[in-house]
């Protein structure tokens, strides 16, 4: 079924890959140039016995992500090799039922490759753990799911301009309160309920089917690893340590690559960079000024991330994630929102050494939050006080701890005042895919949704 276009991809992201496959599967012919020697982008796992303390740094610095704490210092870890048998993402990382059940459907028979191990999302009670959302919960909140869950696009569209907020004083009654105020905030990855839209909260949380979370066996890297063999076992062609140098746009119109000195012309380019970098490599001049000041103007999301290795851990622990709000804790939104993660402690994902346990935890900031050295203490206290909450005594079982900040989370933060630009440029026949554009939900959803959404425009233009 060859349509014989050409695409060519700037970037092996999650969004990249599965632009990639989707588009092998309609006849194209795809070539994908990523700039770093593996596939993954942000949804990177690093085998931390491979680094050293310079390769780890520059590998999360190429990332906006940076190692702000650590108990012992990361140069005594990396010299005692305490991180050997590790594998860990860039930072906490977590997907949503409704991202499984697109991969699945993406990569069909290539999907059993991918070991998933899921929880329910549980909370730190006085002295207890349970449910955050019970099934007494769900009763009491029952009329309001059903609407949500049965309300159409009409509805989720009038939705769109109205803060979770205004929504929370109108509807947020007992649980149904505290509901609205933690879920809108992990599934925007922002504190400030003022800047979050309830309609793309309300269709998101109806496209991740309200399932719990997710994570890979061997690290999230698995997924875009899958993905690759897939286009590489169907033809396409991945060309890793390939940065794209300039993008050939001659009279408003994409034709082409250069990467090392080489000029590749293509019909079709999308880019899965960052969008603020993408005046980088295209020429800014081809581009409507506003276009080009809007973009480079658009903020990602934030958060102070914690990686703990323990010697002990409550086996009941092991396999569930918690989630917890911290109050006043000062940030933008004053309250804050993070999740404690024992999937990764489950021996079976691979992720440690034998018997050690690994905990992966995040809490959310802004951008500007995750290189405020005086907000990164307050963040981090937080992280500590959550675990210590379900694990009093963890201090005295902790092998080491380590909390890297990341400022580029997602892409372009979804909020009422900063857009995510659209799949179509100005530029005709340049498409930007990823995290960064306007498609349904966030993170890794978005960026696998771009890829759906464009595989869509392209067919119907072909
Ligand atoms: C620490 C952290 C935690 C996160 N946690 C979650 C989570 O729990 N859940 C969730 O859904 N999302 C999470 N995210 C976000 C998620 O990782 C991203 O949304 C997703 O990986 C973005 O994929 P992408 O394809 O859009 O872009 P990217 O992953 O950024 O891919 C872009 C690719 O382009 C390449 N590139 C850049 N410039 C060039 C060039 N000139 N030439 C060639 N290649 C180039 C890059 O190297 C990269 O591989 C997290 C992100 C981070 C950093």
């Amino acid at each position: 079924m060859m349509n014989e276009k050409k695409v060519c991809i700037i970037g092996a992201g999650i969004g990249g890959l599965t632009a990639g496959a989707l588009l092998l599967d309609k006849g194209y012919s795809v070539d994908i140039f990523e700039k770093e020697q593996t596939v993954g982008g942000r949804a990177l796992s690093v085998d931390m016995s491979s680094q050293t303390l310079d390769s780890y740094k520059q590998t999360l610095a190429r990332f906006n992500t940076s190692v702000v704490f650590s108990e012992p210092p990361l140069e005594e870890l990396f010299k005692k090799k305490m991180f050997e048998g590790y594998t860990l993402d860039l930072g906490f990382h977590m997907i949503g039922s409704g991202i499984v059940v697109k991969l699945r459907d993406i990569l069909k028979e290539y999907f059993e490759n991918i070991t998933m191990y899921k929880s329910r999302l549980y909370e730190q009670k006085n002295d207890h753990f349970g449910y955050f959302v019970t099934t007494a919960d769900k009763i009491a909140m029952l009329p309001n799911i059903a609407r949500l869950l049965l309300s159409g696009e009409k509805t989720m569209k009038d939705l769109d301009t109205v803060s979770m907020t205004e929504t929370i004083k109108k509807y947020g009654n007992g649980k149904m309160k505290i509901v609205l105020e933690v879920n809108p905030r992990l599934i925007s990855t922002i504190n400030n309920l003022d800047l979050i839209s309830t309609g793309e909260v309300f269709r998101t949380q109806k496209d991740m089917r309200l399932g719990g979370v997710n994570y890979p066996q061997h690290g999230l890297l698995k997924i875009s690893q899958t993905i690759a063999e897939y286009i590489e076992k169907n033809g396409g062609k991945i060309h890793l340590n390939s940065p794209v140098s300039k993008i050939l746009i001659n009279n408003k119109k994409a034709e082409g690559v250069v990467v090392a000195d080489t000029e590749y012309l293509f019909d079709i380019v999308l880019s899965n960079i960052l969008v603020q970098k993408l005046f980088t490599i295209a020429d800014e001049l081809q581009f409507p000024k506003e276009y080009a000041t809007t973009i480079k103007a658009l903020e990602g999301t934030g958060s102070l991330c914690a990686y703990y290795s323990l010697k002990k851990i409550d086996p009941q622990l092991l396999g569930k994630s918690f989630i917890f709000i911290e109050r006043n804790i000062g940030v933008d939104g004053n309250d804050a929102v993070g999740m404690i993660d024992f999937i990764s402690a489950k021996e079976q994902t691979g992720l440690s050494p034998p018997a050690h346990y690994l905990v992966q935890s995040y809490i959310i900031c802004t951008p500007k939050e995750a290189r405020d050295t005086q907000i990164l203490n307050k963040l981090k206290e937080a992280l500590d006080k959550n675990l210590e909450r379900i694990i009093p005594q963890y201090h005295s079982q902790v092998h080491w701890a380590i909390y890297p900040s990341v400022w580029h989370l997602d892409g372009v933060a979804k909020t009422l005042v900063n857009t995510k630009p659209d799949i179509q440029t100005p530029v005709e026949n340049l498409y930007i895919i990823g995290d960064c554009v306007k498609a349904p939900g966030i993170g890794i959803n978005c960026a696998i949704n771009s890829a759906r959404i464009i595989q869509e425009m392209l067919s119907t233009s072909v």
